[in-house]
């Protein structure tokens, strides 16, 4: 980047609001995925004038900006694929005002989600899409890619909660959307267009979010299956009842063995399971409902069920289905946990019929895949144990990926739930949503005229995904796995 350039960004956020550096730029180069690339600046503002004004230079310059909220985005969203600056927002982390009479919080984007949870729970309230990355991420990174979790089914995603928000146009402009109010019918629903935008449209600097009461009661279940489909058909069979749990998180028999062997067996030995939480305003109700769980799981064929009203056993049971994917990675040596087909939706119905086809699709290419996640929204996460060294092990788990995405749309679900498209998803977004690429094509255009916000992902990428990729060149593998030469462009 031209001196020139880099002295103007100076004047804006100060000598202290940038760098240059080359770690700095190597480690703001990755997010949470597969992916990597170096950006020629990371910088850091305090407000959304500093924002507006870098913006103003990014525009006139043509200079692409990937606004970035804590990086651990699992598909490559954050990656500047394109160089150019990386707008890290965690120097805007206020809690600016809380209104519990009027039910919302204003917060900066920069904010991470437990420490805006934490300052709610204070006043009773809680911001409930729960990320299992909750201790890192930022809520504007969350509204970008409408983060969700374990209480998706009964309390909503990150949508859910956005009243308005603060966004800066590609061309500096600053724009108030939405309301704080609970009700809003006063046309186009900007701020809802922000939400799982990915940084292609704006950069989102505040948020009001709606505040939901915390529930008093609460307590868990864990039920274990001979089988992945009864685990599935358990959960279809809760909300079919209807009772629809706070969380109820399935893991199957890899996803256990990698965290009983990593962490010390915190978990029964059974083929698969689940972790069902009920919460309520009283204990009779919460009591009630575990007792219709457990009359279902054991209707369905539940060789363990396990109630637990035990804060410490619940929070280890939680702890262990949050470590699977770190715990994968140490299940065999060599071998890494990757995130390409990880977090598809499907009908919560149809959750029996997309483990059992994800299990045959893993046993076809010889791949590990483990199969966990929210899964009573019917949110499915497959993680893929390969050496990323190996290109047959990459080629395998890509027609694997491709063969799962396909049986998700098939059962008219999506290829994202809830961690976004990025790069990993790009492909298999854009045939999903064939029918909106063109007006997405528009709305893009209209908002970032010179297409410097974000560049280059989601319904403008192009190509194979296993390009940029964080790991060495699997020898010539990249090269070979498609036809076009290597994508990666680090075999030489
Ligand atoms: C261990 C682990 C567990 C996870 N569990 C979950 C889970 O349960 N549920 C879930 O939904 N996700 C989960 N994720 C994925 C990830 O945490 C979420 O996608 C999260 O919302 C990303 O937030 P972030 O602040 O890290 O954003 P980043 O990764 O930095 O960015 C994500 C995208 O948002 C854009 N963005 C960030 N901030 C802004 C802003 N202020 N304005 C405009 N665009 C912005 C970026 O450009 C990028 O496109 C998990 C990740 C990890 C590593």
């Amino acid at each position: 980047m031209e001196q020139r350039i880099i002295d103007e960004i100076e004047n804006v956020v100060g000598k202290d609001g940038y760098s240059t550096r080359t770690a700095d730029l190597y480690t703001y180069g990755f997010d949470a995925s597969i992916f990597h690339n170096t950006p020629e600046i990371v910088v850091k503002p305090k407000s959304t004038e500093e924002v507006s004004e870098i913006m103003k230079i990014a525009y006139r310059e043509g200079i692409p900006v990937v606004p970035r909220g804590a990086g651990t985005g699992l598909c490559g969203s954050a990656v500047p694929i394109r160089g150019g600056i990386v707008l890290t927002m965690q120097g805007m982390n206020r809690i600016k005002e809380i209104s519990v009479a009027d039910l919302w919080v204003d917060v900066e984007a920069g904010c991470v989600y437990n420490d805006l949870n934490a300052e709610l729970s204070k006043h009773g309230f809680f911001f409930p899409p729960s990320p299992g990355s909750g201790e890192a991420c930022q809520v504007g990174g969350m509204v970008a890619t409408n983060a969700s979790g374990m209480r998706a089914v009964k309390y909503g995603a990150t949508r859910d909660f956005v009243l308005g928000l603060t966004f800066v146009k590609s061309d500096g402009e600053i724009v108030r959307s939405g309301t704080r109010t609970i009700k809003d019918s006063s046309g186009y629903q900007l701020a809802r267009l922000m939400v799982g935008s990915e940084g292609t449209l704006g950069v989102i600097t505040e948020i009001t979010f709606k505040l939901t009461a915390k529930p008093k009661f609460s307590a868990s279940c864990l039920c274990g299956f001979d089988s992945l489909a009864e685990a599935g058909e358990c959960i279809a069979a809760f909300i079919a009842k209807p009772l629809i749990p706070a969380s109820c998180e399935l893991m199957d028999n890899v996803s256990i063995s990698a965290v009983n062997r990593a962490r010390g067996n915190p978990l029964p030995d059974v083929n698969s399971l689940i972790i069902v939480e009920v919460d309520g305003e009283s204990d009779e109700i919460v009591r009630r409902d575990l007792k219709i769980i457990e009359e279902i799981a054991m209707g369905i064929g539940a060789i363990s069920v396990t109630p637990s009203f035990d804060a410490a056993e619940i929070a280890r049971w939680t702890d262990a289905r949050k470590s699977v994917m770190t715990s994968l990675s140490a299940l065999k040596p060599g071998f890494s946990s990757v995130s390409l087909a990880d977090d598809m939706g499907v009908p919560v119905s149809k959750v029996p019929q997309a483990v059992k086809a994800f299990q045959e699709i893993a046993e076809k290419y010889r791949v590990t895949v483990a199969t966990y996640g929210h899964a009573a929204d019917g949110n499915l996460h497959t993680k893929m144990l390969i050496d990323p060294t190996d290109k047959d092990e990459w080629e395998r788990g890509i027609r694997a990926v491709e063969e799962i995405f396909d049986v998700c749309i098939a059962l008219g679900g999506t290829v994202t739930g809830e961690h976004g498209v990025g790069i990993a998803k790009a492909p298999s977004f854009q045939k999903e949503r064939a029918s909106v690429l063109s007006s997405i094509v528009a709305i893009k255009k209209a908002m970032d005229p010179k297409n410097i916000l974000n560049p280059g992902k989601l319904e403008q990428w192009e190509g194979p995904i296993l390009t940029h990729l964080r790991y060495p060149c699997p020898g010539v593998g990249c090269r070979d796995l498609r036809e076009n030469g290597c994508p990666c462009g680090q075999s030489d």
